[in-house]
């Protein structure tokens, strides 16, 4: 017999958010065609997503759709989400490793008395299961791990922007053609104790850093506010994004929805400008994943240079500008 994969996927409004194609390419990687891989869809008038999500090789999508699952909160979440694992008892469920994700998976584990592995970025075959590999230490090491037989049901987060996309966008899944079967999740009770009436989203700019191909930070040496205008002009001429290390953030030089690191956002861009940032291992659990990385630091001995593929030592107010006019003349 087979075994049934579940991803639960997460919206931004009612868009089916890429993580979620993400890890349904995770999925592809595992699933067999004896497999069934099942979604369930949490949200507010979310028909469309689930018509999205409706593809050859998803056997069935779970609509939970309510004004109650709005926004995200656990509780509610939480409920709806035990009430799918009861139903569909999957052997392995997948979610992002996100602010969700990250929330979901261990109160999913600890109902389904299962081992959890966070954060994957890759997977392997292993004898007759797969190993998982996952970045420990903010980034600085990584380590293997596997389920016990002992393990009823495998929990994963996947880390965003590793997995190519399975279903619509990418890898398809294995297995049959037909249509997806539809089934409902009852509303959530009226005893569930919380409510989130609003959720205030905060832009980093108009590119979402975490999608980003190209980004510019700044760091401690920007020295003010002011600082990170060179910066914008090179983003801007490369059509990247402005981010920044938490030393910029706590000196007031800009906004904490700049921040990059391991209490920020995990960036993943082909380029990644590191502009006086000295590269603190929690900045590097950020922007590990980056293609190539390039440091402009005034200090040779700084740890960025050891990241760095290109690394330029010298005032970042001297060399931005120049870059910027050399991009702008390449580029025109
Ligand atoms: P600094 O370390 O002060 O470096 C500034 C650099 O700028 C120096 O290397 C200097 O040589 C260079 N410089 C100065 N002037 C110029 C110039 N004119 N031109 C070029 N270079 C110049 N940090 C994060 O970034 N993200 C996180 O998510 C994060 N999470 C954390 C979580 C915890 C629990 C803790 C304890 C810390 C965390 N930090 C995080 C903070 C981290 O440890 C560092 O303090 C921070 O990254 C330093 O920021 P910085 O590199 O901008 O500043």
């Amino acid at each position: 017999m087979g075994r049934t994969f579940a991803v639960i996927a997460e919206m931004r409004g009612n868009q089916v958010r890429q993580v979620t194609w993400e890890a349904l390419g995770a999925v592809a990687q595992m699933a067999k065609v004896e497999d069934r891989v099942i979604v369930l869809v949490i949200g507010h008038a979310i028909g469309k997503a689930a018509d999205a999500l409706s593809l050859p090789g998803i056997h069935a999508i779970v609509v939970a759709d309510s004004d109650r699952y709005q926004y995200y909160e656990a509780e509610t979440y939480f409920a709806a989400a035990r009430t799918f694992v009861d139903r569909e008892k999957p052997d392995v469920v997948l979610l992002g490793h996100t602010a969700m994700g990250r929330d979901l998976a261990p109160m999913l584990a600890s109902h389904l008395q299962s081992g959890q592995i966070s954060d994957v970025t890759s997977i392997e075959a292993y004898e007759d299961g797969f190993a998982f590999h996952r970045p420990i230490y903010a980034g600085k090491a990584f380590e293997t791990k596997r389920f016990t037989r002992a393990s009823r049901c495998w929990v994963l987060t996947v880390r965003p922007n590793i997995f190519p996309p399975g279903g619509k966008a990418g890898a398809l899944l294995p297995a049959s053609a037909a249509v997806p079967e539809r089934r409902y999740l009852p509303a959530p009770s009226p005893t569930l104790r919380s409510i989130v009436r609003e959720v205030a989203t905060k832009m980093s700019g108009s590119i979402d850093l975490t999608k980003a191909k190209i980004i510019v930070s700044g760091g401690r040496g920007v020295k003010s506010a002011d600082g990170f205008k060179p910066l914008r002009q090179l983003a801007l001429v490369l059509n990247g994004a402005v981010g920044a290390s938490r030393g910029a953030c706590d000196a007031g030089y800009c906004d904490y929805a700049l921040q990059i690191g391991q209490t920020g956002k995990v960036v993943t861009p082909e380029v990644y400008f590191a502009c006086g940032i000295s590269g603190s291992i929690q900045h590097l659990a950020g922007i590990n994943q980056s293609r190539v990385i390039v440091a402009i630091n005034t200090d040779p001995e700084a740890p960025i240079f050891q990241v760095a593929d290109y690394g330029i030592v010298g005032d970042l107010f001297e060399i931005v500008p120049l870059l910027t006019a050399e991009f702008r003349k390449l580029l025109s």
